[in-house]
């Protein structure tokens, strides 16, 4: 359990689900040989590109449109471009080497080989899965089963922290926004089956549905687990979850950090929550009562008053459905297809299930990512890379160093602040230093859900171990196999995983405009978010510390405003985008393309850029970021992320921001009357 919740990444976080008929998978398009030599290649797939598009009309269907054209998204995939691509080949890299350590014989008991190769062999032991049936949540069912008053149910919530279900609300630690060297228990609003509170409350028709459907899918799942009366107790969870709704704070809401601090000693939750029995909830952590960051206190409040007024045969239902809802990927057949048909298929719109050995790797990389890291960077890693990506990121905090310098609207003294902030940023790239310890952890090849459980215990005692202990600075909150990035604004780092330095984003054998537009607007985007409207707040060491003057911050929150505006102009399938939502990652995106820029152009220090595939370097710096968006949705998909997703739909990750940056028109000449021109007083500049 991450404590991702206040960790900005570079893309949403892909949603886990479950697979079917193994199946080739198309390989990623490499980028096209150019006739140019000697200089090196563009690193651009010319082939994607769509001709009939003007670039000064639509940029990124300009870079991506034969592409999005000719790549349906596979069968088994919500939405499919550069960043699923690179993870399924990093899978297929992954899966060789553990398959390879399944039949090493003899691994000694306790090694990295018998971990990895006794977890894959479990997972994929379908016989025993089946053959076991609900057989390994017994004990657990019937620890739902002797709930009988209030503090049994609290002690019942907190213990289901150590199974990772965490519902209605999770506990994790994170370092403490006061003092960012120590490590404090946090409790974050938690408790539904569907993706946001908008599925429970919107009244619009299609919300309509995937209520239906939820009622649905929880009585087939609790009547084949043998659960009596399962039709009415699945409309009492409906009505519960839609009452956990009605408590929780918005997404908006939630990613306010001075909203959400909200430091608590024993007795300021006892007053807040009286109906919740604290004591019990510790004790079913295994933790003694301890000072709580509450993230949504009227939440927390709101949920104490239901688990007094709400029937208790009605909290065994849902913490039974939960625990069901949780495992139900690797129970038999019968609870992983229907959990499918309800997950993926009617809220994300996936015909087909993915193969069962990436579900797999994807189980074990959330329960054991650092063991299968070490092998992935060991077998696929080049140091080169991390030594080119290191160079690549000195230039972009350069770069940005000499942005905070040119800021014609902030004062003196708050640039002053901006740039000790960001000379405090930590740089991690490729891999950690001391990989994590897995030692302690049992892994069995004949018992999946317990190699899952005991997995999930072992997370949860190093979060219970390190509370008011020093912060390990150390720590990676992503694996290196992950395609991703981060910025934490609590230890001011930013983060880029092995996995994610590879062609669309870096080509070591490229030409280095596509590699500023690429991989550059990727570490100027978490460079740039250490100063968005909510990393704005924290100082360089982590701390939740307002150093703006009023006058700046005012004048921050007129551009930022503006920025809004724009984006909740852009519409996709008739819905506006949610400009408040997306924010952060929309400051991210801007502020990171134009520091990659200006990187960009300090690195030819003068010279002038060779032309290459017929275009200059300045184009192709804007190409290079285009077509590492590129990438196609299901609907679904597509209506879930506007509610749920930080981050823009990509065409206007690229279309958005370049729409405001000077250069980008000077590089296309983009005109008045073009359909991507702003009159130059309406672009933002941020940073
Ligand atoms: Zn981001």
């Amino acid at each position: 359990m991450l404590n991702q919740l206040v960790v900005m990444a570079l893309v949403g976080v892909l949603t886990a689900c479950a697979g079917s008929t193994p199946k080739p998978v198309p390989p990623a398009s490499a980028p096209t040989a150019t006739l140019a030599p000697p200089t090196l290649k563009s690193g651009l797939d010319l082939a994607g590109f769509d001709r009939t598009v003007r670039p000064q009309d639509d940029l990124y269907r300009f870079a991506a449109g034969t592409w999005l054209a000719k790549t349906p998204i596979p069968a088994d995939r919500s939405s499919y471009g550069s960043f699923i691509i690179l993870e399924e080949q990093v899978q297929e890299e992954v899966k060789q080497l553990i398959v390879a350590a399944s039949e090493q014989p003899n691994r000694p008991l306790g090694s990295d080989a018998q971990k990895v190769g006794d977890y894959y062999l479990a997972y994929m032991d379908t016989t025993r899965v089946e053959s076991l049936g609900l057989a390994p949540l017994n004990d657990e069912l019937a620890r739902i089963d002797a709930i009988e008053t209030p503090r049994d149910l609290a002690r019942y919530i907190g213990h289901s922290q150590r199974l990772a279900v965490g519902h209605p609300f999770k506990w994790f630690s994170s370092p403490d926004k006061d003092n960012s060297t120590v490590y404090v228990g946090v409790l974050y609003q938690n408790g539904l089956t569907m993706p946001d509170r908008d599925y429970y409350l919107n009244p619009d028709a299609k919300y309509e549905t995937f209520r239906a459907k939820l009622a649905e899918y929880i009585e087939q799942m609790l009547a084949r687990a043998g659960v009596r009366d399962s039709n009415s107790a699945a409309l009492r969870i409906v009505a519960l979850e839609t009452s956990i709704a009605n408590n929780q704070w918005t997404k908006v809401q939630s990613r306010d950090p001075v909203k959400t601090h909200n430091p608590m000693a024993p007795p300021d939750y006892q007053k807040l929550a009286p109906d919740l029995d604290w004591l019990a909830f510790f004790e079913g952590m295994g933790t003694p009562a301890q000072r709580l960051e509450i993230n949504q206190p009227s939440f927390i409040k709101g949920i104490a008053q239901l688990m007094k007024t709400v029937p208790m045969s009605d909290w065994r239902v849902y913490l039974k459905f939960h625990v069901l809802d949780r495992f139900a990927p690797v129970l038999s057949k019968q609870f992983a297809d229907l959990q499918f048909d309800f997950r993926e298929k009617t809220l994300n719109g996936v015909p087909e299930q993915r193969p069962r050995w990436r579900r797999a790797l994807e189980s074990m990389d959330g329960n054991m990512g650092e063991l299968v890291g070490r092998m992935f960077v060991e077998a696929h890693f080049r140091p080169e890379a991390k030594a080119r990506v290191i160079e690549l990121v000195g230039n972009l905090l350069k770069a940005f160093d000499g942005s905070i310098d040119e800021l014609e609207w902030m004062s003196t003294a708050t640039r002053v602040e901006a740039k000790k902030k960001l000379a405090k940023i930590t740089v991690k790239v490729g891999y950690p230093d001391k990989w994590r310890d897995y030692g302690k952890l049992d892994v069995r090849s004949d018992d999946l859900i317990g190699n899952l459980m005991r997995a999930s215990e072992f997370e949860h005692q190093r979060h219970v171990a390190r509370i008011g202990k020093p912060v390990d600075k150390g720590e990676w909150l992503m694996t290196p196999q992950t395609v991703n990035a981060y910025y934490s604004p609590l230890t001011n780092e930013i983060t880029f995983p092995a996995a994610l330095l590879r062609w669309p984003l870096f080509d070591a054998d490229a030409d280095p405009a596509v590699n500023y537009g690429g991989i550059g607007s990727g570490i100027g985007h978490e460079i740039s978010h250490a100063f968005d409207d909510s990393g704005r707040q924290y100082d360089g060491d982590g701390n939740l510390r307002d150093w703006w003057t009023a006058d700046d911050r005012a004048k921050f929150r007129q551009r930022t405003g503006e920025l809004v505006k724009q984006f909740s102009g852009y519409t996709v399938l008739e819905h506006p985008l949610n400009g408040e939502l997306t924010l952060g990652e929309n400051i991210g995106d801007l502020s990171g393309m134009a520091v990659a820029y200006k990187a960009y152009k300090i690195s030819l220090q003068g010279k002038p850029a060779p032309e290459i595939d017929g275009f200059t370097g300045d184009q192709r710096f804007f190409l290079g970021l285009a077509q590492v968006w590129r990438r196609n949705y299901r609907d679904a998909e597509l209506l879930k992320r506007l509610l749920t997703d930080a981050h823009s739909p990509n065409e206007f990750r690229v279309n958005g921001p370049s729409s405001n940056i000077d250069a980008f028109y000077d590089a296309f000449d983009v005109k008045p009357g073009d359909r991507m021109y702003r009159p130059p007083a309406e672009r933002v500049k941020i940073w």
